[in-house]
């Protein structure tokens, strides 16, 4: 990330505060691990699996940057075709460690079936403030699987009623500083505002996305994020080469957000333009 565009002082003072007083408790009806910390970025994904392919080599970067890194899935994949939910938490826990994720959670809610609704959103808050994070990433918010596009609005929604003191859910109000949205294989004509370097990290993903064996393997296409028939592993290496050069780097993860990004010195401005 360049990090002219964003505010590292105040992400930095957040880190360590984080690492200096991580918390571990007990989050009430959330399945999965039953105890957890706090984090600084926090992916919310539909499916497992999902967030390695859209951002697992932006999680890994800030994981190594020393970063609380954590993913929460939304689902547990028991309406996929390929392997049962059951097969898909122990792949998910590999792929977690892989990439240097401290938290994995799952919220328990219903693969193939995802509601915008006030139980779902009372789960996300729940979660939200109990991992505290100052960035969020979710998923685009236009999608073909029904489940991307609710679990984009239904994370965004969350982030947001987390921060409500009277919202009637357990755990003190936090609100995320930052919502980003996962560009990543999109077809849209969206320009991302701006690109993740993850060229030292693009083999941990890739070793994170294996991990899927279940999903992956022998596979020649991934519902909406690979529908090509091609080799998956070759198409990610393509995808990310190519956000890459919009960046001068060997590959890169895409993003987007709705606010400007801010600039404090054009002259620690990245990319040449001629
Ligand atoms: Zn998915």
């Amino acid at each position: 990330m360049d990090r002219a565009a964003v505010d590292p002082r105040g992400q930095r003072r957040r880190s360590d505060l984080t690492l200096q007083f991580r918390i571990t408790f007990r989050i009430p009806g959330a399945r999965g691990p039953s105890v957890t910390q706090t984090v600084d970025l926090l992916a919310i994904a539909a499916h497992r699996d999902d967030a390695e392919l859209t951002c697992g080599g932006t999680l890994a970067k800030a994981a190594r940057a020393g970063h609380g890194v954590g993913i929460l899935d939304l689902t547990q994949g028991e309406a996929g075709t390929r392997g049962d939910a059951g097969l898909r938490a122990a792949e998910a826990e590999r792929a977690a460690k892989v990439l240097g994720v401290a938290v994995r959670l799952n919220a328990g809610l219903p693969d193939a079936h995802l509601q915008n609704d006030e139980p779902s959103r009372a789960r996300l808050v729940e979660l939200i403030r109990a991992t505290h994070p100052r960035v969020v990433i979710l998923p685009f918010p236009v999608g073909r699987h029904p489940d991307h596009r609710i679990a984009s609005e239904l994370g965004r929604d969350a982030c947001y009623l987390a921060g409500l003191a009277k919202y009637g859910a357990a755990g003190a109000p936090h609100r995320p500083f930052k919502v980003l949205y996962a560009l990543a294989y999109r077809e849209d004509p969206v320009k991302p505002s701006f690109v993740v370097d993850i060229s030292d990290t693009f083999e941990t993903k890739l070793e994170a996305i294996r991990c899927y064996a279940s999903q992956f393997d022998g596979a020649r296409a991934a519902g909406e994020i690979f529908p090509t028939g091609q080799n998956l592993y070759e198409l990610i290496r393509v995808q990310s080469a190519h956000y890459g050069s919009l960046i001068r780097k060997a590959y890169g993860e895409p993003f987007f957000c709705n606010e400007t990004l801010e600039v404090q010195d054009v002259l620690q401005l990245g990319v040449q333009s001629l």
